[in-house]
């Protein structure tokens, strides 16, 4: 009779898989190779040299030869492994030369629970409420914050919908984030809003439309750019948004340009002169409203105050994606009328200056906590070093902004990692490559862990080994 395999432990997370020889654990980025616990994919070094005509590529994947070894060649946390729990050193402390000094670079894979992304959808379009609850598979895992200028802004994650709701809660919300901090694809909804797919660095669906530009900037910015474009070719111009409507013929731009009155009225909350506030209810129509007839917005005209009939109005979005062109009748009313040719340059010149819309994923996450026991004995040195710049952050090769004030709160765009970079386990929270990166005198002088430090040539030719022996299955499993 043979004996059953052994099912040893891993210890690279709370969830303390017990794995079967062949078999990985829950999170696939730990597998039983014939008693030993390994990382299943492969520590990713950066070289601007390799293949790359200058720009930082990720190398050292399995198929991956370099002879002569570059070197330039950087290690990243990606593939390196956690450190949980804490107590040991991190994964891989690899001293280097760089430009003739002594250097440090500790990496790791650190397990976030509190984590989650700031995403920025280019849009005018209305997306919901401010504070409106966001979904992913019908779970919320996060809300709308507030708008910048021309871009929708969404706060997804958090520890309180990783960990604080239900299990689907947490596992939808890890999810989400993953594949967005992957540069997948995924689709959200948003409760009394609208469904939007979101990919970092693709332009975003909103309600199965691809939007395609960013609005130039609000009615009145537009008028500002452009006033003196329309002088002498049109008597009145109308720039419909979502936040402030412009109207030339009252706004500080035309007055100086010497624009007459036209005795327009203007449906809307008049904020100051040739701004209005308010002209729709926010949607998917003209210039991020809900209109889409923007004759809805105007009042009667008033001939005293200069209206005439064959006066000339142009109406246009912030982004001149949407135009019309009208003369007032007899009865000082508007009636449609083609565009003239000599108006078309200063709409295509709106549309030629607006951005393409993108999607930006920053990921955030909270590096202060117990992970930096794999770097120093002494956790807080470390803190005030990244807080003094004195050690260099990085999330698998890219440069990260460090909030000011305690802890060691980072934000990172995710483009900027190589593809996969991140990972997650069960608990659930989010893994992230992390490369902190100093002097060795300084690392020495903040308690690191010196007996760890190894050159990337010896790690090259020893490989990478999990930092703790396997535990074997006990008797009763838990
Ligand atoms: S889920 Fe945690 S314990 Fe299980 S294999 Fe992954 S890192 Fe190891």
């Amino acid at each position: 009779m043979t004996e059953p395999p052994e099912k040893i432990r891993c210890d690279a997370c709370p969830v303390m898989c017990y794995i079967a020889p062949g078999q990985t654990g829950a999170c696939d980025r730990y597998a039983n190779e014939a008693g030993r616990i390994i990382r299943t994919d492969p520590v990713v070094l950066l070289s601007q040299t390799v293949e790359s005509d200058g720009r930082v590529v990720p190398f050292a994947r399995d198929d991956w030869q370099a002879d002569p070894f570059p070197a330039d060649a950087r290690i990243t946390g990606i593939g390196s492994g956690t450190t949980y729990p804490d107590y040991k050193p991190a994964p891989f402390i690899i001293a280097s030369q760089i430009d003739g000094a002594d250097m440090v670079t500790v990496v790791t894979e650190a397990i976030f629970s509190y984590c989650g992304v700031k995403v920025k959808i280019d849009t005018d379009r209305y997306l919901g409420p401010e504070g409106a609850t966001v979904r992913a598979q019908g779970e919320a895992i996060g809300h709308v914050t507030t708008a910048e200028y021309g871009s929708q802004m969404l706060s997804l994650g958090g520890v309180h919908h990783l960990t604080g709701g239900s299990k689907p809660e947490g596992r939808a919300t890890c999810a989400a984030l993953l594949a967005l901090c992957n540069g997948e694809a995924v689709t959200l909804t948003i409760d009394a809003g609208s469904e939007v797919v979101v990919q970092a660095g693709r332009a975003p669906i909103v309600d199965g439309r691809p939007e395609n530009r960013m609005r130039v900037g609000c009615g009145s910015a537009t008028i500002g750019m452009f006033a003196d474009q329309w002088r002498g070719l049109v008597d009145e111009v109308v720039v419909v948004d979502d936040h402030i409507t412009g109207v030339v013929s009252e706004h500080q731009a035309g007055k100086v340009l010497g624009w007459e009155s036209t005795g327009i009225k203007i449906l809307g909350h008049r904020s100051t002169p040739g701004r209005y506030f308010r002209v729709s209810e926010p949607g998917l129509g003209w210039g991020g409203t809900k209109l889409t007839d923007p004759l809805e917005i105007l009042g009667p005209w008033n001939a005293k105050k200069g209206a005439q009939p064959g006066l000339r109005l142009l109406m246009v979005s912030t982004t001149g994606e949407e135009f019309a062109y009208y003369e007032l009748d007899e009865t000082l009313t508007p009636q449609p009328k083609p565009l003239p040719d000599t108006l078309l340059p200063s709409v295509r010149l709106i549309d030629e200056n607006c951005e393409p819309s993108l999607c930006t994923v920053l990921f955030m996450g909270g590096a202060g906590g117990s992970l930096r026991a794999g770097v120093t004995q002494n956790p807080v040195r470390l803190t005030r070093a990244v807080q003094a710049r004195e050690t260099r952050l990085t999330s698998g090769g890219a440069e990260c902004y460090i909030w000011p004030g305690g802890g060691i709160t980072f934000m990172v765009d995710v483009t900027r990692l190589p593809e996969g970079a991140f990972g997650y386990v069960p608990t659930p929270a989010l893994v992230a490559p992390l490369e902190f990166t100093l002097p060795r005198a300084d690392y020495l002088a903040l308690g690191g862990h010196a007996k760890a430090i190894k050159t990337l040539e010896e790690l090259m030719q020893t490989g990478g080994e999990y930092p703790t022996a396997a535990h074997l299955l006990p008797q009763t499993e838990p």
